[in-house]
Parts: structure tokens; sequence; C-alpha cells
């Protein structure tokens, strides 16, 4: 089996690396499928695909769509996209537009509570990206003294209850899986033991996604203990869908899987990659087109 890692993160969105950079690390890993799924934006694909032909690593172009279903945020993954697909490009710039309502909101919020310049801060955490995340808001509150660590700042600020958070409506989940679709991608449900939902809910779930046109879910994810992954495993096979497989890599120090390092998926699984034409011999990416639709 080939070394895939299929969600990873790039300085286009909340991640640490550049995809240049992230491409010449997945190289040192030995991974040799790697999908740059970048939250709501496709803008790292362009220097993404040049690195991966540098690093003979073979780019499945993906995104990261915020959705809001049942009150609640999901992530779904679109592989093998195009990102010059209209539909597709335009329904995430209203996303990305969303998100600097949000974090204007969220600013606001913690300027209530003492906190100030967060956006101005957050915005100078995201750089070049043309999104603002609540990572961004996260490291500049560490940056600023205000917590340790990215990942207690989340518990402290950001999330429901904490000073920081603000609601937000995303997407539909018809429209995310509609335009991965049309750009000839395949939807999947990213990081599904996140979202901590019951088993009715997780069943309504995986029901309207398939009806929808979605295509497998993540199985094997940084976010997915041992438990969870056996669990997921037999969901897919129950529901007919495909398993992915993907380490959610955000950059060195801020997540639990290194690239390439990802366990294997259980045997019953079929992999979401099982009908994608890999060439064996990675020398050879002149045609990046391998998902059929
Ligand atoms: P956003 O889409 O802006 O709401 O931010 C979601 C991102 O925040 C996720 O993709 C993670 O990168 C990060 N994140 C969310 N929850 C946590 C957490 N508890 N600890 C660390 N990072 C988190
Ligand atoms: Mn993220
Ligand atoms: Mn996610
Ligand atoms: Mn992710």
């Amino acid at each position: 089996m080939p070394n895939i890692d299929l969600h990873s993160h790039s300085t286009a969105s909340d991640g640490i690396l550049s995809p240049t950079q992230l491409l010449a690390h997945a190289a040192s890993r030995g991974v040799q499928v790697l999908a740059l799924t970048d939250h709501d934006d496709v803008a790292g694909l362009v220097e993404a695909d040049f690195a991966a032909h540098e690093e003979n690593i073979l780019l499945i172009k993906g995104v990261e769509i915020s959705v809001t279903w049942h009150g609640r945020t999901l992530h779904i993954i679109g592989l093998g996209i195009d990102p010059s697909h209209a539909p597709l490009a335009k329904g995430l710039q209203k996303i990305r537009d969303g998100r600097t309502e949000r974090a204007r909101l969220i600013a606001a919020q913690l300027d209530k509570y003492g906190i100030h310049g967060s956006f101005e801060g957050a915005c100078a955490q995201a750089g070049e990206s043309k999104l603002i995340g609540r990572t961004h808001f996260a490291r500049f509150l560490v940056e600023s003294g205000h917590a340790k660590d990215v990942r207690s700042v989340f518990k402290k600020f950001l999330v429901k209850g904490k000073p920081g958070y603000t609601p937000h409506i995303w997407t539909t989940l018809e429209e995310a899986i509609g335009w991965i679709r049309g750009s000839g991608g395949q939807a999947v449900i990213a990081h599904p033991a996140r979202y901590k939902l019951g088993k009715n809910l997780l069943e309504q779930l995986f029901h309207d996604f398939c009806e929808l046109g979605g295509t497998g879910i993540e199985v094997v994810s940084s976010s997915h203990t041992p438990d969870q992954i056996r669990q997921f495993a037999r969901l897919a096979t129950r529901f007919n869908l495909l398993a992915s497989s993907g380490s959610d890599y955000h950059g060195p120090g801020e997540s639990y899987f290194d690239l390439g390092r990802l366990p294997s998926l259980p045997s019953e699984c079929t992999p979401i990659w099982h009908d994608w034409n890999i060439p064996l011999d990675r020398s050879n990416q002149a045609d990046n087109k391998i998902i059929g639709q």
C-alpha cells in the first residue's frame, strides 16, 4: 500500500507550513500521495502542485469545507476537485467573507473581556492567508501571553461558553457536496468522531450524506482513538461508504500525527483510493487527473 495522507493544511488556511514546505516535509516522511485540504480555500493548490512535482509526490487537490448541519459545525473534505470550478470558487469566497464577519465578532467579545487588538493580531497571524480562523486567534492569544499553548487557548477562550466563542452559520451539507461533486471531486466526512453525535444523529448524518451523493468518511484520523477507528470502519461498511485516511496535519508542534505516520485502515474497509489510478512509478506525473467521475 502506498503511503497516503488525505488531509493536511498549509498557510493558505491555518497550517504553519507553506505549500512548498509542506510537500518537502511530506517527502521527508515518505509520503507518496498527499491531499492538501485547506479550510474553505484552494489558494495553496497551485504552489502545492509545483512542489509536488519537485518532490515526486502525487498531489490530490482538496479542500475542507465548513458546514452547518442540524445546528452543528461539520467539516466536509473534497478530494480530486477542480479548484477553478466556478460554483465551488464562489461558494468558498462566501464562506471566507463570513469568516471575516465572525472574526470581528470574536474580537468584539474578547474586547469586552479586556483583550484588545485581537482582530489585527489574528490577521497578522493569518499572514498571506485569505481567511481568518480560530487558530489564528489562538496563536495571537498565546503570543500575547493569554494562554500557554494553542490547545489550552481553545478550552479557555474559543469554544462554546467561553469569552471568545461566537456561533456561526456556515454553508449547507447539500451545497458543499454539490460544489465538490460538480467540480469532479469526491466528498468525505472529516473526523466524524469529533462531532460527538449520538447514535441516531450520527446515522441521520450518514443517511443524509449518502442521499446527497457523499462518497466516504475518514476512518483513520488523528482525531480518532483506536476504538473509534474500529467503530467508523464498521459504519463505513454498513453505509457502503469508502474509507479515507488523513493526519489533519497543521504543522510542527500543533498536530497529534505527523504526515505519513498513520495507522493502516482496518482490512474490512474499501479505501477511497481503491479505484484511483495511482502510478507506481511516481516519476511520471504528467497526468494528475486520477479521480474519474
Ligand atoms: P474554525 O474553522 O476557524 O472555527 O477553526 C477550526 C480549527 O481550529 C480546526 O480546524 C483546528 O485547526 C482548530 N481547532 C479546533 N478545536 C481545537 C482544539 N480544541 N485545539 C486545537 N485546535 C483546535
Ligand atoms: Mn484547522
Ligand atoms: Mn476539520
Ligand atoms: Mn483539517
